[in-house]
This record gives C-alpha cells, sequence and structure tokens, in this order.
C-alpha cells in the first residue's frame, strides 16, 4: 500500500510591484553564468517562464521572495489594492 499526501501551504503576498524585476531570460542567464538556482515557473500557477517574458518579484509573508507571471502579479496587484496594502 501506498500513501500519498500532499502538503497545502498557503502564502500571503505582502508585497507586489507595478514594473517587471526582469526578462526571465537575463535573470536565467545571470544566475546560471554563477552556478546558482533557477526558479522558472510562477509561484503562484506554475505557469513556465519564456526567456523573453517579464517576471515580477513578490515578496511573501513567512517565506522568501518569489517571482510572479504577469497575470499573477496583476492579481496580486488588485488584491492588495482592495486590502488597503498596497503603496
Ligand atoms: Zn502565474
Amino acid at each position: 500500500m501506498k500513501v500519498v499526501k500532499i502538503n497545502k501551504k498557503e502564502y500571503e503576498v505582502i508585497n507586489a510591484v507595478e514594473n517587471p524585476f526582469t526578462k526571465f531570460g537575463k535573470f536565467r542567464a545571470t544566475r546560471e553564468r554563477h552556478g546558482l538556482k533557477v526558479q522558472r515557473c510562477c509561484f503562484n500557477c506554475g505557469h513556465k517562464f519564456k526567456d523573453d517574458e517579464d517576471i515580477y518579484l513578490a515578496m511573501f509573508k513567512g517565506t522568501l521572495n518569489h517571482f510572479l507571471c504577469k497575470s499573477c502579479n496583476n492579481m496580486a496587484l488588485a488584491d492588495l489594492k482592495k486590502g488597503g496594502r498596497h503603496e
């Protein structure tokens, strides 16, 4: 018998910005040059970033900063605006 448990975790976005961090390809090339790990997918929806795509850095409560795709970043921004936390 095999038992598979998947832990569900929630992360709250505490800050998001309108402007992209950089293009994914540029970010990837720099990180790879230094032998560093690269976050290749959107932290929220799992969308795989393309090299010419803008990535957005968001700050999460209780974990490190992660990248979001444009549409998830827009959702995060809208949410933060609603909550009155966006500056
Ligand atoms: Zn996304």
